[in-house]
């Protein structure tokens, strides 16, 4: 794992992010040029009608479906299945959630595809992520929504895990609420806090989570995430935290500015 692979952790706490979990720079095989063109046609066809009214209405909403393409990310330990669908399906019933409550959404994929070249003059992590920030940039995103499926060498692990940008108390307010109705919604044997963590996706400067839907290392918790309808209570629980957040009374707290990456190479 690289400097901006390591998760810190409030108070030396469990380590609940693998090396093939993260969101960020490695270097790997495959991609598809093509796909991020799919993408950007497919992220401005996803946003085109809201619902007219709800609680979210006014709100852009960027969902980001975590790996994609080569890059699988956690595997099921018993079922060999990669997160990168499972984040895909969240992801989508995520969208029509949002949409239903008013929000404009922008997805990041929309398929199973990095948005990488095959061969990228840069790292194809740090493409794809470069896209994906392109995307909700461009897109005018009021909130990011990154969805992943957690593992861990040991199988007791298990619980949602919602990660907020270090030091950012706009994303810690968002990410507690997330939590909180996660909990809420699907009791896990162990409630977990939300947590900061230092991912990519998360620097944006808009209020970002990275959701952890569950262990993928738990036999019990694999098998709930391997169906649709334990699925849909993650979207479910997620959209409500979201809506939990927008209603709060008082004023939010600024987001820190995006991460000046000026000096990263370009991948286009
Ligand atoms: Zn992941």
């Amino acid at each position: 794992m690289g400097k901006r692979d390591r998760v810190r952790l409030a108070a030396g706490m469990l380590l609940s992010v693998s090396a093939v979990c993260t969101v960020l720079l490695t270097l790997c095989a495959g991609g598809n040029a093509a796909a991020v063109f799919a993408a950007r046609e497919a992220a401005v066809q996803q946003t085109a009608s809201p619902a007219p009214q709800g609680p979210l209405a006014g709100l852009v909403i960027a969902v980001d479906a975590g790996h994609g393409g080569y890059d699988g990310g956690a595997v099921g330990r018993v079922s060999g299945v990669p997160e990168k669908g499972l984040n895909l399906d969240v992801a989508q019933r995520l969208q029509k959630l949002l949409s239903g409550l008013g929000a404009r959404v922008i997805m990041t994929r929309t398929d199973d595809y990095a948005l990488c070249d095959e061969d990228p003059p840069i790292r194809k992590k740090l493409q794809d992520m470069q896209r994906r920030a392109r995307l909700i940039v461009d897109g005018g995103a009021d909130v990011v929504l990154s969805i992943h499926m957690n593992e861990y060498a040991g199988r007791a692990q298990s619980g949602p895990q919602v990660f907020y940008r270090e030091g950012c108390p706009a994303g810690r307010l968002l990410a507690g609420a997330v939590q909180e109705s996660m909990n809420g919604a699907l009791t896990p044997k162990k409630e977990r806090t939300a947590l900061s963590g230092d991912y990519y996706i998360l620097t944006l400067g808009m209020p970002s989570v990275l959701v952890e839907c569950g262990f993928l290392s738990n036999r019990e918790e694999e098998a709930l995430l391997l169906t649709g309808d334990y699925r849909q209570k993650v979207a479910e629980a997620v959209a409500r935290g979201v809506v939990a957040w927008q209603s709060l009374a008082a004023p939010k707290p600024e987001p820190l500015p995006a991460v000046d990456r000026s000096d990263e190479p370009q991948g286009d």
